[in-house]
């Protein structure tokens, strides 16, 4: 009863066994591989990066994954510190010599007196004892199935469908505006839930030939077998005709333009807001599988956003992941059965590096239940605090698709700070300062192992 579980040796797993393991606690490492492959992993090792092998920018002054980079290296992470062991000549990235370094991990883990493997595949939800489900993106089906079971078909997907997020301060408020569609809503905050952005008809017409030339990316082979959910992109709907889009997300009708009212739009482009801070917006229905580069290009063409940044791309794949706002507590537990934590990215996190880091906040948070010990709240203005809180409660739960870490998760500074890029560096580098200060503080305050003993 005093050992903890952990289904799955990817990212998250790896780091969640060796942050318990390091208090004290036992671990078991569940994992299906290399008796049970997925479409993506080659090895049976643990921490296998799966496709990049770049842990992203490791700028912990400007960046919001350099700062998760910096918060894990503070709390003696596994992953964090056998990628810089590994590390490859990249900028100011932070890429990593893939095969070593999951070799590492796996032995590092193996060699703790305290952490052993058990290759095999689970596919029930265990009764009782400590779990940590952190099973990724390419859960297996079986297990799959038994979440679902669990916790009803709507709150587990089998894709993320990713429309780009915005930064609010980003666009034209000049050019959008705010209002909901016939100004439907209860309340005056409902009734400009969206902002809208008008096109004119050229504007469109150039919209829709950009969306069809665009560099698109392709589904992996294996990756829709027994899963497309048919979630379409823009783009496809594009090409099943250049009225399409008029006629769907991009409906003009029950909007007037204050900026221009005597003015009827041709087409609509509608965001909606992605965090309760009001920080992020999502432009709605624009699932796409377009290339980075060319999504920039593309949606900077919409009024309103010539000057847009962007917290996230859009996107498509094969993606299992649960709705945690609705189901888990603030400490990663499923509500409805609390002996099962969940970690990585299954939890609606998006990346090698946030999901190692939700591994680390779950290993920590089940090792000290186990010893009886309390371990302090996760302060919100640490980069690890932001994304948990946002999973578990800050974000949307009806829209809730995959997250990258970045500032906009963050709580507004109560300094005031200029506008503009320099402000934006002045900026960044107080959420970054903040955050280690409140994160130093709670490792200070988290239990040692010899405490625990
Ligand atoms: P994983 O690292 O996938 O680990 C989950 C583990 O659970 C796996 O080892 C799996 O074998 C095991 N498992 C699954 N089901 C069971 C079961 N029933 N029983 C026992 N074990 C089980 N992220 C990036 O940052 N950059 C990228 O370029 C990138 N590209 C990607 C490309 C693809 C095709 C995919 C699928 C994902 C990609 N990701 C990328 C996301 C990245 O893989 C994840 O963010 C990260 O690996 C998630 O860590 P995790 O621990 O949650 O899951």
């Amino acid at each position: 009863t005093k050992t903890l579980h952990i289904i799955g040796g990817g990212m998250a797993g790896s780091e969640a066994a060796w942050q318990a393991a390091q208090m004290g606690v036992p671990v078991v490492i569940h994992e299906m591989r290399p008796k049970v492959e997925t479409f993506a992993h080659q090895t049976g090792n643990f921490g296998e990066m799966v496709c990049s092998n770049s842990f992203r920018s490791d700028d912990h002054e400007q960046n919001a994954v350099g700062l998760l980079h910096w918060e894990m290296r503070a709390a003696g992470g596994l992953i964090i510190s056998t990628a810089y062991d590994h590390r490859l000549p990249a900028g100011g990235a932070l890429a990593v010599d893939r095969d070593p370094f999951a070799e590492s991990v796996t032995k590092a883990l193996m060699d703790h007196p305290l952490i052993s493997a058990s290759y095999e595949e689970i596919t029930e939800l265990p009764d009782d004892g400590h779990w940590i489900i952190a099973t990724g993106p390419l859960t297996s089906q079986g297990l799959g199935q038994a979440i679902a079971n669990e916790t009803g078909a709507e709150s587990l997907a089998f894709f993320d469908a990713i429309a780009p997020i915005v930064y609010a301060e980003s666009i034209d408020m000049s050019k959008a505006w705010m209002q909901s569609r016939y100004d439907k809503g209860e309340t005056e905050e409902e009734r400009k839930a969206y902002l809208n952005c008008p096109m004119d008809k050229d504007t469109y017409e150039a919209f829709i030939d950009a969306l069809l030339a665009a560099d698109k990316t392709e589904f992996h082979e294996g990756e829709t077998a027994g899963y497309f959910d048919g979630c379409l992109p823009i783009e496809v709907m594009a090409e099943r005709g250049r009225e399409t889009l008029r006629h769907g997300p991009m409906k003009p009708v029950g909007l007037t333009n204050p900026h221009a009212p005597e003015e009827k739009a041709h087409a609509v482009v509608q965001l909606r807001r992605d965090n309760a801070l009001g920080t992020l917006f999502n432009i709605v229905g624009f699932q796409t599988k377009m290339k980075y580069g060319a999504q920039i290009d593309v949606f900077r063409m919409i009024p309103g956003l010539e000057n847009a940044r962007f917290a996230r791309l859009g996107g498509i794949h094969r993606n299992t992941f649960i709705n945690s706002p609705t189901l888990l507590d603030a400490q990663m537990r499923l509500k409805s059965r609390p002996n099962i934590r969940f970690a990585g990215q299954i939890t609606g996190v998006e990346g090698y590096v946030e999901s190692a880091s939700m591994g680390l906040l779950a290993g920590r948070m089940a090792a000290a239940e186990i010893l009886g010990v309390e371990l302090p709240v996760v302060p919100q203005d640490s980069a690890h605090g932001a994304l948990v809180h946002h999973i578990t409660g800050g974000a949307e739960a009806k829209t809730f698709q995959p997250m990258n870490v970045n500032f906009g998760l963050f709580r507004p500074l109560e300094e005031k700070v200029k506008g503009g890029r320099r402000g934006r560096k002045d900026r960044y580098k107080l959420y970054t300062d903040r955050a280690k200060a409140v994160w130093t503080e709670w490792l200070e305050q988290a239990p040692q192992k010899e405490a625990a003993e």
